[in-house]
């Protein structure tokens, strides 16, 4: 398979105001060819340090591509360097100094004398038409491969990788074609996930798989690589299925772009089911997650948040002996908010959170860390208790992923 190294070119980059994205939109279009980035590199306006990079990239790559430095000033860097690491001259293009000639003309500006620099090309190397800038790109055939140099700005580097950089490395490459396939996974942490999971995943190398995680919230990405669609495809079913198998239905989707909160809306709508809230400890954020997607009016009817005692009561309805002889943060409270909620708003599910975020309070039964979540709804009223570490954020965070993921799995009953 065909290797790649991306270098993005810029001083700007090096700070921490700006970020380089053009390698992620390179590297997107790079794998639908099948080649695979194997490293990136950000490098500052230096002509010595650049020419290194590209000389190393060069030899050990197939496709090298180089964002950024291609302007008209002192700072540009990039054609000199690479013409330098290729050990070729630069050579003035007549044709690209007319066609930058008649860019100014067009734009009705008068061209400074440094311009003309954008109109030297490599020996050997084609121009890229930049239909949005001055700088032509270039591609340049190498020993093994090709060295693509394409201007920063992302507007103008987008259009020529699609148009001008895919046609032209798309019959140079062998035939493959890389596959990707995600599960987003809840209610396992990392490392019991990465212990169920290894002793299938450690056996392959293709497809090679990388597991993400935030809290409460995991991925299994795998990326497959095969001469053809169908090779990739079956690879991914090979090892995916059994993963799946193993993780069951902690994993709640297998798309990557879609959060847990959008797999309870879509079963809800489905479901022609509705939910209101009542929380405590998890302040409003059940409910945030629940109206993060567009059209959540179909099936999210109202949040409460009931944080004191007297507003359990008074909002809510929870009756004051409950309260008085568990406390409000117990199951028997946590049942009752869930099923307050569905008798105040009509709603078909009822969803409650109360607990001890911390960093005080917590009881030597129920310390820092204890939430009571509870389902209210056709199949009765269940009340789960978890417990996490951690700082206040992440218990609360923890604790909204829980109530979310206990709704979709009563949804699924
Ligand atoms: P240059 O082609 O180096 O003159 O880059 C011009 C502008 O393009 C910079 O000021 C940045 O705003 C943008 N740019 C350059 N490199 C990148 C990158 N790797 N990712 C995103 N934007 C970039
Ligand atoms: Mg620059």
């Amino acid at each position: 398979m065909a290797h790649a190294e991306i270098i993005a070119v810029g001083s700007e980059l090096l700070t921490p105001q700006f970020l380089d994205t053009n390698s992620l939109f390179i590297t997107e279009h790079l794998n639908n060819l099948g080649v695979e980035v194997v490293a990136k590199e950000v490098i500052g306006d230096d002509r010595d340090r650049l020419t290194g990079a590209i000389l190393v990239a060069v030899n050990r790559c197939e496709v090298v591509v180089v964002s950024g430095g291609l302007g008209p000033t002192e700072d540009d860097v990039t054609r000199d360097a690479a013409a330098t690491a290729l050990q070729r001259k630069l050579v003035l293009s007549l044709e690209q100094e007319s066609i930058l000639v008649h860019r100014f003309r067009q734009i009705n500006r008068p061209m400074a004398p440094n311009n003309i620099r954008q109109a030297y090309l490599i020996e050997g190397a084609i121009a890229l038409a930049n239909p949005n800038g001055t700088a032509p790109g270039q591609f340049v055939p190498t020993r093994r491969g090709a060295l693509i140099l394409l201007p920063g700005p992302p507007r103008e580097l987008r259009p020529m990788m699609v148009n001008e950089v895919v046609p032209r490395l798309r019959p140079m490459l062998p035939q493959q074609v890389i596959k990707v396939r995600t599960f987003r996974i809840t209610g396992i942490g990392e490392s019991d996930l990465d212990a169920l999971i290894a002793p299938v995943y450690t056996k392959y190398t293709n497809p090679t798989t990388t597991i993400l995680c935030s809290p409460g919230d995991l991925a299994v990405h795998l990326r497959a690589c095969g001469k053809s669609e169908h090779e990739a495809c079956a690879l991914l079913r090979e090892v995916g299925n059994r993963i799946a198998e193993l993780v069951g239905d902690r994993i709640y989707s297998e798309k990557a772009d879609e959060p847990l909160e959008a797999v309870v809306g879509c079963l809800l709508r489905k479901r022609r089911a509705t939910v209101a809230t009542a929380e405590s400890c998890t302040g409003g954020m059940i409910a945030s997650r629940l109206t993060d997607r567009g059209g959540s009016s179909d099936y999210f009817v109202a949040g409460l948040v009931t944080y004191t005692d007297a507003h359990k009561r008074e909002l809510l309805g929870v009756k004051q002996d409950l309260i008085a002889k568990h406390t409000a943060v117990s199951e028997p409270v946590a049942a009752a908010m869930a099923e307050c909620a569905v008798a105040r708003t009509g709603a078909t599910y009822g969803v409650s959170s109360t607990g001890y975020a911390g960093p005080q309070g917590g009881t030597p039964h129920d310390p820092v860390g204890t939430v009571y979540l509870g389902i209210a709804g056709p199949g009765g009223t269940r009340v789960s208790r978890i417990r996490h570490g951690g700082d206040r954020n992440r218990i609360r965070t923890l604790a909204t992923q829980s109530a979310l993921d206990l709704l979709r799995r009563r949804l699924r009953e």
